[in-house]
């Protein structure tokens, strides 16, 4: 089977906004709203990557601008934000994936400082970038935000308390702003990813190895999740056929979460 499927929906004419998006899932998001015609603009930390992936999209036909922003920071999500609707006019749709880990820890013994660093960016990289993708969306009234949690916000898990902590309250942060924002025309819903074959499960399984067999135990389907399968769920609740769904925290994780 192809890394990347065939286009379900039809996004011409719309514009996507995706966090995180020069590697794994929000790129594959990113790949994914492009081939289905959207107007993508690619923001993550690493400026150069995002740029060299939004020409890559550009070279293909697809239409796309690479951002670098730190969703740590407000003042500069809230630039790549007011970029999208100088460059494309619009915003229809979002999906606010940067996250990172931080090296599990005995509760114990969790350095302040990596709570803080997994808080600024999971947690309060969300909730910026709803804030300020709400802010224009709302003058429109319409326009679809999907958050990225994990499996991590919908089960704790040992020496990773901090981690989950930020992922829970993806969830938290979803549920008010959808219940608050469908009657103005905005759906807004959360993906709960299980384990997916990303460089971040990478680089945790290669210091980890045998954190493998324990991942399997609980993915029911017997393999890590790919990126551009958590991209269709993404599109899917961006798109029209899912437009009675508000607010939730949709597990895409191979059935760990069904345990
Ligand atoms: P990844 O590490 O492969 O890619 C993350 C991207 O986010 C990178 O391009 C990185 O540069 C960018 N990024 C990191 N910090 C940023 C910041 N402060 N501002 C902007 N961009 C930043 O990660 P992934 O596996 O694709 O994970 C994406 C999201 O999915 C994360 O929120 C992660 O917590 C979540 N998630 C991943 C898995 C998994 O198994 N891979 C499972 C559940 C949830």
């Amino acid at each position: 089977m192809s890394s990347e499927m065939t286009p379900s929906y039809d996004f011409h004419g719309k514009v996507a906004f995706v966090t995180g998006a020069a590697m794994g899932m929000g790129l594959a998001a990113a790949r994914a709203f492009a081939a289905s015609g959207a107007s993508v603009v690619l923001a993550d930390l690493d400026e150069q990557k995002a740029k060299e992936q939004a020409a890559r999209i550009v070279a293909e036909g697809g239409k796309a601008v690479g951002v670098g922003c730190d969703v740590s920071v407000e003042a500069q999500v809230e630039a790549a934000i007011d970029l999208t609707v100088e460059t494309f006019g619009q915003l229809d749709m979002a999906f606010n994936n940067a996250g990172i880990q931080v090296p599990t820890s005995d509760a114990a013994e969790e350095l302040q400082e990596n709570f803080n660093r997994v808080t600024a960016v999971n947690q309060f990289g969300v909730w910026a970038c709803m804030k300020h993708e709400l802010r224009v969306m709302r003058e429109r009234g319409t326009g679809s935000i999907v958050n990225c949690s994990s499996l991590g916000g919908l089960v704790g898990l040992p020496q990773r308390a901090a981690y989950h902590g930020t992922k829970h309250a993806v969830i938290g942060l979803t549920k008010s702003a959808a219940i608050e924002y469908a009657p103005r025309g905005i759906r807004i819903n959360a993906i709960c990813p299980g384990t997916i074959d990303t460089p971040m499960v990478q680089e945790m399984l290669a210091g980890q190895p045998e954190a493998m067999a324990e991942i399997m135990k609980e993915q029911s389907i017997g393999r890590l999740g790919r990126a551009d399968e958590v991209a269709q769920s993404v599109l899917w609740l961006c798109s029209d056929g899912a437009s009675f769904v508000v607010g939730v925290a949709l597990p895409v994780d191979g059935g760990f979460t069904a345990h």
